[in-house]
């Protein structure tokens, strides 16, 4: 088994792929569905409807399910559903248990132990909802929870006590309720589609919803939260571009963690969304034995940037009950975006956040850049490790000596 947090002696990930490989673009392929016809396999309700759900069909299609997944996925009905599309469940190695896909997907033993700072809602959510189905967090801006579905369902997602439905949270949005909320609050000005998948939703009733929030004159921007390009890029029809294309500026954010997520197919499907004139962004989340070596994260942020994506943020994962098993350190978190800035294009560096826990909302988190600032000046450090000086004054007029580089002996 590969050493906690560590690449390989010779330079290489931990998924035992080299850095190129890593980045090359390549088919989830038909594994066990080889027989199915092209027109079932490219239409994402067949993907749907043929979704693993059940231990039995788990047992059948990876005979080497290991003790903790099999006693895990038992449970998982009880927490959060084991939902995997045919598509994403052909990219899981069943020879390797650490596989970062199956990490992500296959639900573990693991998930029922909960620490005593973990928590159900880690984001104070509810909290901070005054409509079912919408939060108001942030001054300018709602989050709009569409549904409580997804094609596939991620173990360490932050808003399991809803998604899926599996611990009776009884999760009823109610759109005309959402709606008039934020038609009665002209200080909202953004608002984030997510849920569960708002990409679920028929083409009509995305198209009836956002008409909805367009008609609403203090919505400047209008923002999806999706993780179907990745979980059923059969999904990103002609049609559905057409539809969103209707509301710019809308936004999509989508969630990937591993550089296998980005195949030909999710390519191909984030291609015809960029094509549609919207813009698109990043949000991975730091997992342990996923994405928490910088090898396999530079890997991925390039990959996202070859499909048109610009890496947007570095979650540190969240304090959801039962994960554990899957968060790694902050200090790693820290480690991998100082391997990133200034060693590879800026646009493909996201930002590292710490989601506040019980509801303080996104916080900043970088190494540190900036050694020392006074009235006189500010002492800064650069990726390579060298120290500059740069002068500060009150109204921005450097007053002293000119910047310069600081070598060590100076900085006594
Ligand atoms: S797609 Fe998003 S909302 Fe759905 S299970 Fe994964 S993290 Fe949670």
């Amino acid at each position: 088994m590969q050493a906690e947090n560590s690449s390989t002696e010779c330079g290489e990930p931990p998924s035992g792929r080299s850095f190129q490989a890593l980045k090359k673009f390549t088919s989830a392929g038909r594994g066990f569905w080889h027989d199915v016809s092209e027109a079932d396999w490219n239409d994402w309700r067949w993907q749907l409807k043929h979704r693993i759900t059940t231990v039995g069909q788990l047992e059948k299609l990876m005979p080497t399910l290991t003790p903790a997944e099999l006693a895990g996925a038992r449970l998982a009905n009880h927490k959060l559903a084991l939902g995997i599309t045919p598509y994403f469940f052909n990219l899981i190695d069943p020879a390797d248990e650490n596989c970062p896909i199956r990490r992500q997907m296959i639900p573990r033993i693991e998930e029922t132990t909960t620490a005593a700072w973990e928590m159900s809602d880690p984001c104070g959510e509810d909290s901070h909802s005054p409509v079912p189905g919408l939060v108001h967090r942030y001054p300018d801006r709602v989050l709009f929870l569409v549904t409580d579905r997804c094609a596939s369902y991620c173990r360490y997602c932050t808003r399991s006590r809803l998604v899926s439905n599996a611990t009776g949270y009884d999760f009823h949005p109610e759109f005309d309720k959402q709606i008039a909320y934020i038609a009665a609050h002209p200080e909202i000005r953004d608002v984030l589609l997510s849920g569960g998948d708002p990409l679920l939703l028929s083409d009509e009733k995305l198209e009836n919803l956002l008409s909805r929030l367009r008609a609403i004159p203090h919505i400047e921007f209008l923002r999806l939260g999706t993780r179907i390009p990745v979980f059923l890029p059969q999904r990103i029809t002609p049609e559905l571009c057409a539809v969103l294309k209707q509301f710019h500026p809308l936004f999509i954010s989508i969630h990937t963690n591993h550089p296998r997520e980005l195949t030909t197919e999710v390519r191909a499907a984030l291609s015809r969304l960029a094509d549609a004139g919207i813009p698109l962004g990043n949000q991975s989340v730091l997992l342990k034995h996923v994405n928490d070596d910088a090898d396999v994260m530079k890997a991925h942020v390039q990959k996202l940037l070859m499909c048109r994506v610009k890496p947007y943020y570095l979650y540190q994962c969240d304090l959801i009950a039962g994960s554990a098993h899957l968060r790694a350190s902050v200090a790693r978190g820290l480690e991998i975006m100082e391997k990133l800035r200034g060693h590879t294009t800026g646009y493909a560096v996201p930002q590292y956040v710490i989601d506040a826990p019980g509801g303080g909302g996104k916080v900043p988190v970088n190494p540190e850049y900036v050694l020392c600032r006074n009235a006189g000046r500010v002492l800064i450090r650069n990726f390579e490790g060298k120290i500059f000086e740069y002068p500060e004054a009150a109204d921005g007029t450097p007053a002293g000596l000119p910047p310069k580089e600081i070598v060590e002996s100076e900085l006594v």
